[in-house]
């Protein structure tokens, strides 16, 4: 303890406050100390030691709470038997604690900023590729071109179902993007082969001045497994074609055989109808009319 009795003043029942400087009356220079602190300091400590500062009690610095004490002033405090070991481990047992769900909380905070930054970033592409799709609309509005408003209208209304859709996640906050990483995600293979076949109803000579859909993409297809789904059209079409000549060769061997079969066949000696043209002719019917 740093006490000292202050400077007693000439004629006055005060002290000079060493730091300040003032002349106060003794009774704002005593502080009580604790039972404990009064033992450590070799009392009896039966009942509250009393002692006098240098400092008056404004200027007196102001007890920290126990829980603000680093550890090590608390372990000091311990061993001079101010303080009960079992405060000690108390108070270090709560901060540990509190520390550990300040920490959870930063955590969660964290995560929910990951989240809702994860969404909005997805819900800004979808947004940045209407804008772009409203402008080809708008063009084609005026060229009244039906194959790009096909392809316009449809394509809109599948980019403000998917931004309906992530701010609809945004708002949920137990939905974290996980596997979803791209917009382009919520939509099947089959929904952007739809939207490919309008795509690709539109001339070549107007496609080629039109930024093709991000959805639509190749890359975008090569990704998602659209492509497969090409090698998969090409290879039907090949074993179509394959069946078509397989029919046309069986249809030749047939034509083949039909002749040959023919060319084989014994001249037959021609009925004898001629009994029946006869009368035929008599009653003025063309026998060999169909
Ligand atoms: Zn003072």
């Amino acid at each position: 303890m740093q006490d000292c009795v202050t400077k007693p003043v000439d004629g006055l029942d005060g002290g000079l406050c060493s730091k300040c400087g003032a002349i106060k009356p003794l009774a704002e220079f005593k502080r009580k100390l604790s039972l404990l602190q009064s033992r450590a300091m070799g009392y009896a400590g039966n009942y509250p030691l009393e002692v006098v500062s240098k400092y008056c009690k404004a200027c007196q610095p102001a007890s920290k709470p126990l829980r603000a004490l680093p550890k090590r002033q608390l372990a000091e405090m311990v061993s001079q038997g101010v303080l009960p070991q079992l405060v000690m481990d108390n108070v270090l047992s709560v901060r540990g604690r509190d520390a550990k769900s300040k920490q959870r909380e930063a955590a969660l905070m964290r995560h929910e900023q990951d989240r809702r930054a994860a969404w909005s970033g997805m819900i800004k592409e979808v947004n940045a590729e209407l804008k772009v799709v409203i402008q080809q609309a708008k063009f084609a509005g005026y060229a009244n071109d039906k194959f790009r408003l096909a392809y316009t209208d449809l394509y809109k209304s599948m980019l403000v179902s998917a931004r309906e859709q992530l701010k609809f996640k945004l708002t949920m906050t137990d939905d974290k993007p996980g596997l979803l990483q791209d917009w382009r995600q919520l939509f099947s293979v089959e929904e952007i082969r739809g939207l490919l076949a309008v795509w690709r109803d539109i001339p070549s000579r107007t496609k080629a001045k039109m930024r093709i859909g991000h959805l639509i993409n190749a890359e975008w297809r090569a990704h998602c497994g659209a492509t497969n789904m090409t090698e998969a059209v090409l290879a039907g079409r090949q074993a179509q074609r394959m069946r078509m000549e397989h029919m046309e060769k069986l249809r030749l061997a047939a034509k083949e055989r039909a002749e040959r079969a023919e060319a084989e066949r014994p001249p037959e000696e021609p009925a004898d109808t001629s009994a029946v043209d006869d009368l035929l002719s008599e009653l003025g019917i063309n026998p060999n009319k169909e």
